[in-house]
């Protein structure tokens, strides 16, 4: 007989955006005239560099031709990319990395999910929270995150981002054995200073714990006094796993290529006692279960780092910037309360009158047919909270941002009508 991975079914049926595209499909059902705009995505809508373009077009025509033709590749991924990589990510800032510690991959979600495969099903589990929702339910699939009960899983430790703290997470009073931290964060769109993140690898290295660091906004740091990568933090290769992607930095979400940096030197216990290094393992992972990114894809991705590729994402991620600027003002003139956009792509914003997550996506839907993500979805911190994303056209966001102020003023008319009638 055949059984199930009961784990699974731990899981809620509903997911997120799928619950989201079902209401936005029934209001547009029921009133056909108007023109719905989402700032709900989570994904870019510019299209690719033309540098990766070019260089994939080549890819191509390499392909075509027995000669230059590439069939599998190394599992971690081509030299020419993990030097680029190591190149212009890491040296500049000055952490030196190693070609085995740099492992190609076909994006930072695969990699987030997978990397519990060479971690204990006994580990401990802290999240910040709100979160990015892979993190929880690549745990619960395993059996690490427990139950989910009112909206809480038994087995992770919530680490809350709220107003009372500045969305700056606090370090936990227990111990935890594997932390992930994403920043720029997804989705608040807050950063950690040098000295916060600084915090989280000492915790880190006095406790024994392991933090998983998702940098896949890294590209939208503006303050350049804002970290880039965890390993700019001393100590953090004996503690840290950092993953990024291409996605977001360079519009690859449809192409598929990022990559994890395990650093030789960092070592997790065994039962008995001993230190084993997660590079290895990981390694040992990958070639089993993973046959490499696409040589076109890692070409795409390749080029981005040359000078016309720089100059091409700068300007992409300026666009995208442009419109969170301008989305931050325009609601904080509406008198929102308004964090994040500074640095990430990502605005999170407080709901008037302490307005439930779900009851104000509904009310800007129907009052302004403006699609956002109520942030409860993100987990029970992002009550009262809603993420407006800037991937979409200049155009949208002013449209949205010019519905929702007109949304703001009608209501409150109304409600100075019901408290003073006439
Ligand atoms: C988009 C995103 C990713 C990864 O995306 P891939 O397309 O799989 O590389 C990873 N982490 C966070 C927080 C994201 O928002």
């Amino acid at each position: 007989m055949a059984l199930v991975n009961e784990h699974f079914l731990t899981l809620p049926n509903n997911y997120l955006f799928s619950d989201i595209a079902k209401q936005v499909k029934d209001y547009k059902a029921t009133h056909t005239d108007r023109r719905v705009v989402s700032l709900g995505i989570g994904d870019v809508t510019q299209p690719l560099p033309q540098a990766a373009i070019d260089a994939m077009t080549k890819a191509v025509a390499e392909m075509a031709d027995a000669r230059t033709f590439r069939g599998y590749g190394p599992e971690h991924g081509y030299d020419f990319l993990i030097d680029t990589i190591i190149e212009n990510d890491y040296q500049p800032r000055g952490i030196q990395l190693t070609r085995s510690e740099v492992f190609i991959s076909d994006g930072a979600k695969s990699d987030c999910g997978n990397i519990g495969d060479i971690l204990s099903i006994n580990n401990t589990i802290g999240m910040t929270d709100p979160v990015y929702p892979v993190y929880i339910d690549s745990n619960a699939m395993c059996g690490r995150a427990g139950n989910l009960v009112d909206n809480k899983w038994t087995g992770i430790t919530y680490l809350p981002c709220n107003s009372d703290n500045g969305f700056v997470p606090e370090l936990p009073t227990k111990k935890i054995d594997v932390i992930y931290l994403c920043y720029p964060n997804n989705p608040t769109g807050t950063v950690l200073s040098k000295e916060e993140l600084a915090k989280w690898v000492d915790y880190a290295l006095k406790n024994d714990s392991l933090i998983i660091y998702d940098g896949a906004y890294e590209a939208y740091i503006q303050d350049e006094s804002i970290p880039h990568s965890i390993y700019e933090i001393d100590g953090a290769k004996n503690c840290a796993i950092e993953l990024r992607s291409f996605s977001k930095t360079a519009g690859f979400t449809g192409v598929r290529c990022g990559y994890t940096v395990i650093p030789e030197q960092l070592t997790v216990a065994n039962s008995q006692g001993g230190r084993v290094a997660l590079n290895a393992l990981w390694n040992r992972r990958q070639c089993t279960k993973f046959n490499g990114t696409s040589y076109i894809t890692q070409r795409g991705a390749e080029a981005i780092y040359t000078l016309e590729g720089k100059m091409q994402v700068k300007q992409i991620i300026g666009y995208y910037m442009e419109n969170a600027r301008l989305m931050k003002n325009e609601l904080q003139e509406a008198g929102f309360s308004v964090v994040g956009g500074d640095n990430a792509p990502y605005l999170w914003v407080k709901t008037p009158d302490k307005t439930g997550s779900w009851n104000f996506f509904r009310q800007l839907l129907h009052q302004a047919n403006v699609v956002v993500t109520p942030g409860v979805g993100f987990g029970p911190s992002g009550e009262g909270f809603v993420r407006l994303t800037a991937f979409s056209s200049k155009e949208d966001c002013q449209e949205a941002m010019h519905r929702i102020k007109n949304m703001q003023t009608k209501n409150h008319k109304q409600r100075v009508k019901t408290l003073f009638p006439k």
